[in-house]
C-alpha cells in the first residue's frame, strides 16, 4: 500500500502538537494555552474592577480614589483601623466557578488544579510593587501534615520563580486557629491578634505576602503585623482572590 508522505507527516506532528493539549480545568475543553483553562472560561472568571481600597474591596461612590502619598485611599471599614500592610491586589473574585477550583484543590486533593491556579495568579497580577523578599502565609504544622502541602507557598513559588525574587517561608503560626469562616471581621481581627511569628530578623526589607483567599483581610494584617514588627520595611499583599462581604454582595453565599 502506498503511504501518503505529506498526509502521514501532518498526522505525525498533529500527534505531537496534541500532546501539548491538556483539557480546560472548568469545562473540559482541550486547550492549547499553558495557562489550563481555554480562553472562553478565562474570560469568564469574574475579577474585581473599578477604584478600590488599600484592602481590595470597592470604593464607595462618595469617596475621592486620590491620595498625596501615592497610596489608594480607604474604604469606611479600613478608616476605623487603617491596615498594617501598604494594599492587596486580588484580581480574582471568590465565587463560583473559581471557589469550587479553590476547595477543590485545598479541601479534595485535586492536586491538578495547581498549575492552572498558579498560572492564575502570576499573569493576573497587574504590577508587582517593588519588594525584595515573597513570603507566604504559613499554615499551623497539623494542618499542613494532613493536607500535604501548605497552598499558598506553592502559589507564592510560582510568582516568586516567575519575577526572580527571593522567598522564604518565614512565618510561623504558634497555635492552630480554628475554622474561622462565618465570623465576622472583628471577631476573625481578635481571634488572629499575635497568631503570627517571623522566624529571622527582617530588617528593611519590603515583602511581598502571599495568601491565597482574602476573605475579611484579618489573616495578611495579622501577618503583615508580625513582619514588620520583625523589622521589616514595608508589606504588600497579592491574594488569588477577593471574598465580597456580604453587604457589597447582598448575599453571604459564595455564588456571584
Ligand atoms: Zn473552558
Ligand atoms: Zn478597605
Amino acid at each position: 500500500m502506498a503511504v501518503n508522505v505529506p498526509n502521514a507527516t501532518k498526522v505525525y506532528f498533529c500527534s505531537l502538537f496534541n500532546q501539548f493539549k491538556s483539557p480546560c480545568c472548568l469545562c473540559g475543553q482541550s486547550t492549547l494555552t499553558i495557562s489550563g483553562f481555554c480562553q472562553g472560561c478565562l474570560n469568564d472568571l469574574p475579577r474585581l474592577s473599578g477604584p478600590l481600597c488599600r484592602c481590595a474591596l470597592p470604593l464607595e461612590d462618595n469617596i475621592e480614589p486620590t491620595d498625596a502619598d501615592d497610596l489608594a485611599p480607604l474604604c469606611s471599614r479600613c478608616l476605623d483601623r487603617s491596615p498594617a500592610y501598604l494594599g492587596i491586589q486580588a484580581p480574582m473574585l471568590y465565587c463560583q466557578p473559581l471557589s469550587r477550583l479553590v476547595n477543590g484543590w485545598k479541601h479534595h486533593g485535586r492536586l491538578h488544579l495547581q498549575q492552572p491556579l498558579q498560572h492564575l495568579l502570576v499573569s493576573q497580577l497587574c504590577t508587582l510593587p517593588e519588594v525584595d523578599l515573597v513570603v507566604p502565609i504559613p499554615l499551623h504544622w497539623r494542618r499542613q501534615w494532613r493536607r500535604g502541602f501548605n497552598q499558598t507557598a506553592l502559589l507564592a513559588n510560582a510568582l516568586a520563580d516567575r519575577a526572580k525574587l527571593p522567598f522564604a517561608d518565614v512565618l510561623r503560626r504558634p497555635s492552630a486557629q480554628h475554622h474561622q469562616q462565618g465570623s465576622n471581621a472583628n471577631q476573625r481581627r481578635s481571634a488572629m491578634r499575635g497568631s503570627f511569628v517571623s522566624k529571622a530578623r527582617l530588617d528593611g526589607l519590603r515583602i511581598l505576602l502571599i495568601d491565597d483567599v482574602v476573605t475579611t483581610g484579618s489573616t495578611v494584617g495579622a501577618a503583615s503585623q508580625a513582619l514588620l514588627e520583625s523589622g521589616a520595611h514595608s508589606v504588600s499583599v497579592a491574594a488569588l482572590c477577593r471574598v465580597l462581604p456580604p453587604d457589597i454582595t447582598g448575599d453571604d453565599s459564595d455564588h456571584c
